[in-house]
């Protein structure tokens, strides 16, 4: 249970970690818990070299880095020191490492309205790719005005729902690429409008949209709400052994994707890097475990 590096998070930073700490000759172990959000990304488009859906492109890189580092689908609940060594703890077993590669990603952002926790999995979603096939030939909403709403409606119109973006100003996040797609299928969008509640009896029936120009409220009557409002970092573990934050919750990291921790290092989504993107992900997976590498040599 003694390794050089744990990397915690199987998404592409992670397991571009693995495979390069892997490769330098290092012992390592990658902590799954909970599926990457890559699972649920309905296709990309952006990763060079490849087209296909997220998972597609995860399983490919689980299946490489499996033949560089070992693989727990253990959910880790503590990491701590003991003298030189990581304790990483997980539900079920414990494991000490020379280095820690934090790959944690992040977890949906909730609107916070009333009905949406109500309604979750009864017309409430926050993965098109997991949900949208129950909603073939129904109405539904997607909320939210960057990537991962644009990605989300376009794949629920090309499965067939009779979707309708709405979004909280006049303008999308998303990249412009993605744009045009969206507005080639004539998904409408509602614009400066935000969600007020989400109402229904067994499941949901319509939702209430608060119109931020006219200032008025009014009722769409629908079967889903699907929502992506953007992303919240898990990076709480790496608190625990003092690793600093930014004000929003992101791991603050140098260029080497060095923590002010000393040998603890982060990667991907959980950084407070600027772009959020796979193949960034990716680099970062791999400056991450150079920086492990160089860390673990000099010692
Ligand atoms: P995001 O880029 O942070 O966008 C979140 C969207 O939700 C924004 O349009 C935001 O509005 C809106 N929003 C936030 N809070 C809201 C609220 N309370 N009510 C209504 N709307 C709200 O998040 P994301 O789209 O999940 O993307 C996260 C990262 O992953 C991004 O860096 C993105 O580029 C990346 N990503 C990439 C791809 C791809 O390349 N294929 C796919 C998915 C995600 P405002 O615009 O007004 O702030």
């Amino acid at each position: 249970m003694e390794y050089d590096v744990a990397v915690i998070g199987c998404g592409p930073a992670g397991l571009t970690a693995a495979i390069y700490a892997g490769r330098y000759g290092l012992k390592v172990i990658v902590f799954e818990g909970m599926p990457s959000q890559l699972s649920t990304v309905p296709f990309i488009e952006n990763y060079p070299g490849f087209e296909g859906s997220g998972y597609e492109l995860l399983e490919k890189m689980k299946e490489q880095a499996s033949k560089y580092s070992e693989h727990a689908f253990e959910r880790v609940v503590d990491v701590g020191k003991d003298g030189d060594w990581f304790v990483v703890k997980t539900d079920s077993s414990e494991y000490k490492a020379k280095a820690i590669i934090f790959a944690t990603g992040g977890t949906h952002r909730e609107l916070g309205v009333p009905g949406e926790k109500e309604f979750l999995g009864r017309g409430v979603s926050y993965c098109a790719t997991c949900d949208g096939h129950f909603f073939r030939g129904k109405k539904v909403l997607v909320i939210g005005g960057g990537n991962t709403a644009v990605t989300d409606a376009i794949y629920l119109k090309e499965i067939g729902c009779d979707v309708t973006l709405v979004h909280r100003r006049d303008e999308l996040r998303a990249d412009k690429a993605l744009q045009e797609e969206l507005f080639k299928r004539n998904i409408p969008v509602i614009w400066n409008s935000v969600v007020v509640r989400i109402e229904g009896t067994q499941k949901v029936e319509r939702a209430v949209l608060h119109d931020k120009i006219k200032d008025e409220d009014f009722v769409v009557e629908v079967d889903g709400v699907f929502i992506a409002v953007g992303m919240r970092p898990q990076t709480e573990l790496a608190a625990k052994l003092g690793v600093e934050r930014d004000s929003r919750g992101y791991i603050k990291v140098d260029r080497r994707q060095r923590t002010n921790v000393p040998g603890v290092f982060a990667a991907g989504d959980c950084c407070d890097n600027p772009l959020k993107q796979v193949v960034t992900a990716c680099g970062d997976g791999a400056v991450a475990a150079n920086s492990a590498f160089e860390f673990l040599k000099v010692e």
